[in-house]
């Protein structure tokens, strides 16, 4: 059984609107509240909070907040987890220290684990009488588990529906394939069967209307910034109305790209999820992405580890493997003919010729081979071994000095 997302589109009235922003409302205030307890009591006493505490002060935050009362309490229950959630997540290292919800956002969301009901065109969720027409655009197969509500900044609502079902996983198939975040394409790729040496390379643009918006929202980022508005916490400048408007248009065209750029996304990795058996990527450093205050950068890295992240679910429900090798491999140095490294390469580097056996090498093209070659070089799984994907995490540091130690290459 795997947890599967649907997304369609809600089309609530204008009271329906009214009982939705005030739970996301809601929500936000516990979230917000919460950590801001969490922060203070941690500084003044050293008090530890934890998911059982948050849910037993719950009630008294409600007889203090009696607005709380008027939303599904199950959904401020569900904050005050995703709360203890994201501090798990801080505490393993896996993501930056909680951050308080900022209403300004326009955004949100909340979660409705039980007690729904969908039937026609509409969903039913309690609290609400009447029921929020629903765009069921697919048909939801599988067992439903819970909903979730988003809001966008544009004033659009979604309905997420969560379900458990069996995918049905595809055939084994023999080809292999690596791949290579690029610098000016979006991807270079490196195909190829198993058993012999025949390799397809291939270089993969990002599409054209994506790169036309991506180009249009940063020239409009760059002109909203010169409008009148706060630029440092101590600023007091009034964001002026033409920076309000502007700052609107600027919502949309971000959402457009984001909706341009995963569709883009989930086509590419659902296409190389059909064609290969294993397929190797080079893994991107979460830690170091946060730290990066590059804009061009950020975003190529946001999209690449999107991309990974549909390339490891869809793997998991088709019964294909991903394997992260880690970035400090050197794929794009080392010579993919005769494995000498070229040490002196830099950034700018398109091509270059190996100094020993003279091949003349496209350094993404080179580096995709690489990648290829490690997934190809990887003995065949036995079918004991094939149960868990972490059996292979075993051996590969020892085969493949590059290779991410621990089990974190496989998450
Ligand atoms: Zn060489």
């Amino acid at each position: 059984m795997t947890d599967y997302t649907y997304r369609f589109r809600l089309y609530p009235n204008r009271e329906q609107r009214e009982h939705l922003n005030k739970s996301i409302g809601c929500v936000r205030f516990v979230y917000n509240h919460m950590l801001y307890k969490t922060k203070t009591d941690y500084r003044t006493d050293h008090t530890n909070w934890n998911l059982y505490a948050y849910k037993k002060y719950l009630p008294d935050l409600k007889k203090e907040y009696s607005f709380l009362e008027e939303v599904n309490s199950q959904s401020l229950q569900n904050a005050v987890i995703n709360l203890d959630r994201a501090f798990k997540a801080f505490f393993k290292g896996i993501s930056e220290f909680p951050k308080f919800k900022k209403k300004k956002k326009r955004n949100g969301a909340f979660a409705i684990p039980q007690h729904f009901r969908i039937q026609g065109n509409r969903v039913f969720i309690p609290k609400l009488k009447t029921g929020i027409k629903v765009r069921f655009h697919r048909e939801i197969t599988g067992k439903i588990k819970s909903l979730t509500i988003s809001k966008t900044p544009t004033n659009k609502y979604y309905l997420s529906v969560l379900v458990e079902k069996d995918m049905q996983k595809l055939l084994p198939f023999q080809s292999v394939c690596g791949i290579d975040v690029g610098i000016k394409s979006f991807a270079a790729v490196a195909q190829g069967s198993n058993n012999n040496n025949n390799i397809k390379t291939d270089k993969i643009d990002n599409p054209k209307h994506l790169s036309k918006s991506e180009k249009k929202l940063k020239r409009l980022q760059r002109q909203l910034d010169r409008k009148q508005h706060k630029r440092t916490k101590q600023d007091n400048t009034k964001a002026s109305n033409n920076y309000i408007r502007f700052s609107r248009k600027v919502a949309k065209l971000h959402e457009k790209v984001a909706c341009q750029r995963a569709d883009f996304l989930h086509k590419l990795s659902k296409t190389v999820i059909n064609e290969n058996q294993v397929i190797t990527v080079e893994n991107l450093n979460v830690k170091g992405m946060l730290g990066n205050h590059h804009l061009a950068k950020a975003i190529s890295d946001a999209g690449w580890s999107m991309f990974i992240n549909m390339l490891q679910y869809k793997a998991d429900w088709y019964g294909r493997e991903l394997i992260r090798v880690d970035r400090f491999y050197p794929s794009s140095k080392t010579c993919s003919v005769c494995k000498y490294v070229n040490k002196s390469l830099t950034l700018k580097d398109r091509e270059w010729v190996c100094p020993v056996c003279n091949t003349k090498h496209d350094r993404d093209i080179n580096a995709a081979i690489n990648l290829y070659k490690v997934g190809q070089e990887l003995p065949e799984l036995t079918p004991a071994e094939k149960g868990t994907v972490d059996d292979r995490s075993l051996w590969l540091p020892k085969k493949h000095p590059f290779a991410e130690t621990g089990s974190s290459s496989f998450q």
